[in-house]
């Protein structure tokens, strides 16, 4: 692996990824367009500002770093913008990134891992989630990068090109040494919220229905911390050079869930504050549980969670929420 071309570099994921790969000495060349992104995040003197759809600087990127491998998490990620603006979804995830694995192919790129997501299941009712369960995206977002995982399927065959869509589900917590974290604008994430509410930035935790069928009635989710999820690419990435996968998507989570309720309770004990809540209406569109079998990658490329305990996930966040309460 020479150097590694990081889109979306400087989100959350990205850039925790970016952290991964300079710690294990490889070259990684961020593109970012900033929209969501912070140029603070990224961690690498090899950042361009620009769009994935601007094939031109793509290219020069490509030549010039001689990159030979993508990590592709440029996106749109928000299920309720997507359900708002379906339009913006679709072209900023679905046509932009066909356009991007267009030109990076016609350059000779052969690898590629690309960022997908739990909400191609839609509302299944496993526990845990195959990768086999019914593809049924309940919002434009999933469906946007269903889309693409179909791209790579049939434009990977033709081409001969290597790749791996990992299906997230929870992502969560900050480096352990506090430099990065999560910092969305707005932020509509379980976790920031209850600890910007821990800090009085926020004057309570609403708790998104409680009456689901559930052990307390509160939804289920499968944290995974965004250390492991780093990994997990480059675990991918490493077993597409040495022809070691088996399939091509992979679930990406710890294969344990757990609820709101305990999400809040855990916090209040971290950060040793009460934290005002409030049970409001179901979220549409929330599935009661979601939580992923993930032995597939284990037991594939040997990628294992070292961080995702929920001790672990909270305090790498309340550390970062602490140190940056107004984010970046
Ligand atoms: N949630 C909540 N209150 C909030 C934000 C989220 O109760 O203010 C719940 C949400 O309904 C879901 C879980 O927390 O069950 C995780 O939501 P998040 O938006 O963090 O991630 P998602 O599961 O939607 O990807």
């Amino acid at each position: 692996m020479k150097s590694v071309l990081v889109t979306g570099g400087a989100g959350y994921i990205g850039s925790h990824t970016v952290l991964e790969l300079k710690n294990r000495n490889i070259t990684a060349v961020v593109l970012d367009n900033l929209s969501t992104g912070h140029r603070e995040a990224v961690h690498t003197p090899h950042f361009y500002e620009g769009d994935i759809s601007d094939c031109g600087l793509v290219k020069s990127i490509i030549r010039k770093h001689n990159i030979d491998a993508v990590i592709h998490f440029a996106a749109k990620s928000l299920v309720s913008e997507s359900i708002e603006k379906p339009e913006l979804y679709f072209r900023e995830n679905t046509i932009k990134s066909c356009s991007f694995f267009e030109t990076i192919i016609q350059e000779g790129v052969k690898h590629i891992v690309f960022s997908s997501t739990a909400a191609v299941y839609g509302i299944t009712g496993d526990k845990p989630i195959r990768e086999t369960a019914p593809l049924e995206p309940v919002n434009p977002y999933g469906e946007s990068k269903l889309m693409i995982e179909k791209y790579l399927h049939w434009v990977g065959k033709r081409h001969n090109v290597k790749w791996a869509a990992l299906r997230y589900f929870n992502a969560a917590g900050a480096a352990l040494d506090g430099i990065i974290g999560e910092d969305h604008n707005p932020e509509s994430h379980l976790i920031p919220l209850i600890l910007q509410t821990a800090l009085g930035r926020r004057e309570k935790i609403s708790i998104f229905g409680d009456d689901y069928p559930t052990p307390d009635g509160t939804c289920i989710r499968d944290y995974i911390h965004v250390l492991d999820l780093a990994a997990a690419h480059l675990s991918a990435l490493g077993a597409l050079y040495e022809d070691r996968l088996v399939q091509n998507v992979y679930n990406v989570g710890t294969g344990a869930g757990h609820s709101v309720k305990e999400m809040i309770e855990t916090s209040e004990t971290i950060t040793e504050r009460n934290i005002p809540k409030q049970t409001d209406k179901r979220r549409a569109g929330d599935p009661p549980v979601l939580v992923a079998d993930s032995r597939a990658l284990q037991e594939h490329t040997g990628w294992k969670p070292k961080y995702s305990d929920l001790q672990t996930i909270i305090q790498s966040a309340w550390a970062w929420h602490t140190t940056h309460p107004s984010g970046f």
